[in-house]
């Protein structure tokens, strides 16, 4: 008994998890901090993107670690292995979907987080102050009254999904989350566009509504809804029992960033008394910019917005956002007493409402301390430049594209958004993609338009200059001179044409 208890207590001295010596720990987190510095002031030397070598995903693979190791030696395996195989985001010449390219202050924002480990659920300490904070400037920005909240959540997939609920909650009251969404439920109905993100009709199903209950409303030459035709469809729906209970309009879409006509939408929600739901996943953040914010225009009239930091935001993964204009109805679809949750009116269990009800997360992380730094370390008059910025590159993509017979646009240039081909078949478009992504020269993605493959160049990397534009272009006309063999076959007049 004696020699249990006394090894018990022998091993206790020994199960802290802090470093036994702190100085080497010090000069190894010191080299930890320069190597990733380094790596992000030279991301140029560097690929954007690189195969992952058969060799190293194999040398990658480990048992179950139940033994301690070095962590210099856990390092050098993050160095040789992890860290050369990335994304590409980081750097200036990746143009694949809409990926933020992250900031050396995002960097050190995401230490001092993982320093203070804050646990964001609830309860009175300062790091929820900072998600307020932040809170109550989007609020401002979008001219949202005082009363509206705001959640950090992983990103608007999450966000999308908690304004249908929230939505779900309103048309149908509390009592749904008691009872479930019944026969009412059965009826509701949603609207959106054919060219809105895959994650709204997700949200249809994932909050019990399905996806049949999704109305796809068509859309014009440039991507917009077509209101005309949306209303009509909330007129047949009605006409025939259903109940129409949100809209979810796009300030931003994912193909091309075609913005809705956020105002008309947000009338005619009014007048059906629907929910209006903005995914502004990357778009919406062009508030910042007072020369693109007029795009917006309509968007303060919204029930509730989503958006991503870590898009044109540049703050590093994950920070996603909600916005909703009535904190009591978005209080209303989350909160749930618990008395292990209990409030008090001092102490640490003060400080009510707290973020636990407003989504379905209970333990949180600080994604609002990065954000904040960003925020405030750059201010959103600088950000909203960069943001502005990589609308012109894309322009400036765009008379590249005009300007050379080997290339067509394919859709017309809203903000950061290049869908353009090289005049060859689909199959040689495809190939030329890989190539440059394997290449390492510049990451482009690729997307359907009306049935057509198309190069896709979204410029959101705050590093980003005309002459990775001009790299892109020079590789697009290399490897697609190679594939094709230097045959154009000329198709379709491009757009300037038109
Ligand atoms: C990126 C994006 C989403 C999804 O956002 P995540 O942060 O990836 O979950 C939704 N809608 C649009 C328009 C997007 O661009």
């Amino acid at each position: 008994m004696n020699e249990i208890i006394r090894n018990t207590q022998s091993s206790v001295t020994h199960t802290s998890l802090d470093p036994q010596d702190w100085s080497e720990f010090r000069a190894l987190a010191h080299r930890m901090l320069d190597e990733t510095i380094d790596g992000i002031a030279n991301i140029r030397a560097r690929p954007v993107w690189q195969p992952i070598p058969d060799g190293v995903r194999a040398a990658f693979k480990a048992d179950v670690p139940r033994e301690a190791s070095d962590l210099a030696d856990v390092y050098r395996d993050f160095s040789e292995h992890v860290a050369p195989y990335a994304t590409g985001n980081v750097h200036a010449g990746f143009m694949g979907w809409v990926h933020g390219g992250g900031t050396a202050v995002g960097v050190v924002a995401e230490m001092l987080a993982a320093g203070l480990n804050a646990n964001l659920g609830g309860r009175d300490h300062m790091p929820i102050e900072v998600e307020r904070q932040v809170v109550d400037w989007m609020r401002r920005l979008f001219a949202f009254p005082e009363s509206a909240s705001g959640i950090f959540v992983t990103g608007t997939s999450m966000a999308n999904l908690m304004a249908v609920l929230v939505a779900r909650t309103s048309a149908l009251g509390t009592l749904a989350r008691q009872y479930g969404i019944g026969n009412d439920g059965a009826l509701l109905t949603a609207y959106t566009s054919q060219a809105a993100h895959g994650c709204v009709s997700r949200a249809m199903d994932i909050a019990g509504l399905g996806t049949d209950a999704l109305r796809k409303v068509g859309v014009d030459a440039d991507h917009r809804m077509d209101v005309a035709a949306l209303r009509a469809q909330i007129a047949i729906d009605r006409d025939v029992g259903f109940k129409p209970f949100l809209v979810v309009a796009s300030a931003g879409t994912v193909d091309i960033g075609a913005v809705d006509d956020l105002k008309a939408i947000a009338e005619l929600c009014r007048e059906e008394g629907i929910w209006f739901h903005v995914d502004g996943a990357f778009g919406a953040l062009a508030i910042f910019s007072p020369e693109l914010a007029p795009l917006l225009g309509g968007i303060e009239l919204a029930d509730s917005i989503a958006l991503d930091f870590h898009k044109w935001g540049q703050v590093p993964y994950d920070a996603g956002f909600l916005l909703v204009r009535d904190s009591e109805q978005h209080r209303q679809a989350f909160a749930q007493p618990a008395a292990y949750l209990r409030r008090e009116a001092r102490g640490l269990a003060a400080g009510a409402v707290w973020p636990c009800d407003l989504g379905p997360d209970l333990s949180r992380g600080f994604r609002a301390l990065k954000t904040w730094f960003t925020l405030k370390t750059f201010g959103t008059n600088r950000l909203g430049a960069v943001i502005a910025r990589s609308c012109a590159l894309a322009k400036y993509l765009e008379t590249r594209v005009l300007a050379e017979p080997r290339l067509e646009l394919l859709a017309p240039v809203n903000l950061n958004i290049v869908c353009f081909r090289y005049r060859a078949a689909d199959e040689v478009n495809r190939e030329i993609v890989a190539d440059i992504q394997e290449s390492g020269i510049a990451a482009p993605s690729s997307t359907t338009l009306d049935g057509r493959f198309a190069i896709r160049a979204a410029i959101v990397n705050h590093r980003t200059e005309e002459s990775d534009i001009d790299a892109l272009v020079a590789a697009v006309l290399e490897f697609g001179g190679r594939r094709s063999g230097g045959v154009i076959e000329v198709e379709a007049p491009p757009l300037a044409a038109q």
